[in-house]
């Protein structure tokens, strides 16, 4: 089983994985031509972010409860107090995953993090309650990969820009922020199946129900924004998101991510 990981590290038990600042560079390019095309998207173990979720359910313009009904299993988070949503694979003796056709992958401008990420892997880690996060790259050689053959090389800063991978960190920063306070176990004794917890899974991983619960409840008009921010949050997922997670720290943890009215 290929594990392909990003914010914690899984390197897997084949794989080498060597630290790497911004500015070093590594030797990799992944085509059409290698012989290796397209092996690396079986077997995987692909943890999915709340924001890959997002991208994917929109490239494949359905519901996010579709999409997770259709695509994904719960798996182990990196703590016991919040699961982990996993990309299921298509149920064959190669595994492949759902995505992939003959072309290559059917959802490449909206791949996961992690496949986005890859031949890197990056780790986010805080020194300290109230500390940014700080963020950490390791180039992974898989045994199997020739793309570390090929002669054109990168920095991490200019992976980083090609992959267009901000917009991802940024938004799985703030998921790894939310996590770290879910390991903090803040379910009150209710344990996986709590109302507490499954308000918590909607709003990270089920986004289109987080958007019906916010209409019907009203949510946002509780708390003081400008209109302009308000209307970002209807029609925007990423800013529904980051609404959801403020709204998670501030109902859940009491903390002042929001100002209720
Ligand atoms: S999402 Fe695309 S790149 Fe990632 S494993 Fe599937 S087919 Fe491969
Ligand atoms: S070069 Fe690496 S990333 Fe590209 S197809 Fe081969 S195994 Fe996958």
């Amino acid at each position: 089983m290929v594990t392909r990981s990003e914010v914690t590290t899984e390197t897997g038990p084949d794989a080498q994985a060597i630290p790497l600042q911004e500015r070093e560079s590594f030797q990799f390019r992944c085509h059409q031509g290698v012989s290796c095309y397209l092996t690396c998207c079986h077997k995987l173990e692909l943890r999915l972010y709340p924001y890959d979720i997002i991208c994917l359910k929109n490239k494949l313009s359905c519901s996010s409860t579709e999409f997770l009904e259709r695509y994904t299993r719960l798996g182990a988070g990196v703590h016991p107090y919040f699961p982990a949503v996993m990309l299921n694979m298509v149920v064959s003796e190669e595994a492949p995953c759902p995505f992939l056709r003959e072309s290559g992958c059917s959802v490449y401008t909206d791949r996961p993090s992690a496949c986005r990420t890859y031949p890197l892997e990056r780790g986010v880690e805080k020194e300290g309650v109230g500390a940014k996060l700080k963020s950490h790259y390791s180039v992974v050689h898989h045994s199997y990969c020739k793309g570390h053959d090929e002669e054109n090389s990168y920095t991490v800063r200019q992976w980083k820009r090609e992959q267009r991978l901000d917009s991802f960190n940024l938004m799985n920063d703030l998921w790894a922020e939310v996590d770290a306070f879910f390991a903090g176990d803040p379910w009150q004794g209710e344990g996986h199946a709590g109302p507490r917890q499954q308000l918590a899974f909607m709003v990270c991983y089920n986004l289109d129900a987080f958007r019906a619960y916010c209409i019907e409840n009203k949510l946002t008009s509780r708390y003081r924004m400008d209109r302009d921010q308000r209307r970002r949050i209807e029609r925007d997922d990423a800013e529904l998101l980051k609404f959801g997670f403020n709204w998670l720290l501030h109902v859940l943890g009491n903390k002042r991510t929001l100002t209720p009215r």
